[in-house]
């Protein structure tokens, strides 16, 4: 379905990310994944070994609020596989602070890297996809941007920004045929959801109608379809995968 595309796909290295980029690559894209160390990214290559060795798989670190090294890094990738026609804003991180506790400096650190990396690497890919008449961005919302949570409030407020991005960029580059959506994950089986507590996500899983939490290949398999032409008439969605979840 990707057969000649290049992708690239922030937080690329765990997670849905990771199952993202192993999609992708499943479906004939070469792909360019980002992570915030080099040793990350050298340990999700060394899982790709064969697909490195091929030729179709690179890794890089810029930091994603940092508008030349993002450009440079995007540069680098068109120059290496010749053109750059997906873009998938993945990275992001959660937190459950309530807000009592919660400071400033948190809250920032949130919406840097959540929101305004989002803002800055969809703007460098845009500036490329415009000058080759089209490309597809695709950004990691969450079922949070739709109900919102009960603690963290940053993280919501990021993912409702996030769709905010979305719709408006649909709006303003549907002219330069580039399409913009958000894939709104439920409960996914990631090192982000591992680390919060059982009682936490049992009560959880009860509201799923489908009675499991979403497998990372779960969500992959949503971006595959969206980046894919088979979307070619879809901008501006956000797509839930949640099974349906009622919180
Ligand atoms: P994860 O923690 O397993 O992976 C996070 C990825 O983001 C990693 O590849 C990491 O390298 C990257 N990252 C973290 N900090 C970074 C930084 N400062 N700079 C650059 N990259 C950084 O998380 P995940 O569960 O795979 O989440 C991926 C996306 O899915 C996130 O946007 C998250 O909000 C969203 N999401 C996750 C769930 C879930 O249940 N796991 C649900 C809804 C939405």
């Amino acid at each position: 379905m990707l057969e000649n595309k290049v992708a690239v796909v922030t937080g690329g290295t765990r997670g849905i990310g990771l199952a993202i980029v192993k999609r992708f690559l499943e479906e004939g894209a070469k792909v360019a994944l980002l992570g915030s160390r080099v040793e990350t990214v050298n340990h999700a290559l060394n899982e790709l070994k064969e697909e490195v060795e091929k030729g179709t798989v690179l890794g890089f670190a810029p930091n994603l609020n940092d508008e030349q090294e993002v450009r440079e890094t995007f540069q680098k990738i068109k120059e290496t596989f010749g053109h750059f026609d997906i873009l998938v804003n993945n990275a992001g991180m959660s937190s459950r602070t309530p807000l009592y506790q919660y400071e400033a400096k948190e809250f920032q650190k949130i919406i840097d890297l959540n929101l305004n990396s989002v803002f800055t690497c969809s703007k460098e890919a845009a500036i490329i996809m415009k000058e080759q008449q089209g490309g597809v961005i695709l950004n990691t919302s969450s079922m949070v941007s739709l109900y919102g949570q009960p603690s963290g409030v940053g993280y919501p407020a990021s993912k409702f920004a996030v769709n905010g991005l979305t719709k408006s960029l649909a709006r303003e580059l549907g002219k330069d045929h580039i399409r913009v959506n958000a894939v709104a994950p439920g409960v996914v089986n990631t090192d982000m959801v591992k680390n919060l507590p059982k009682e936490m996500i049992e009560p959880i899983i009860k509201t799923i109608p489908l009675g499991r939490m979403a497998e990372p290949v779960d969500i992959a398999n949503a971006f595959v379809f969206l980046a894919s032409d088979m979307a070619s008439y879809i901008t501006g969605a956000i797509l839930s995968v949640d099974g349906a979840t009622m919180v």
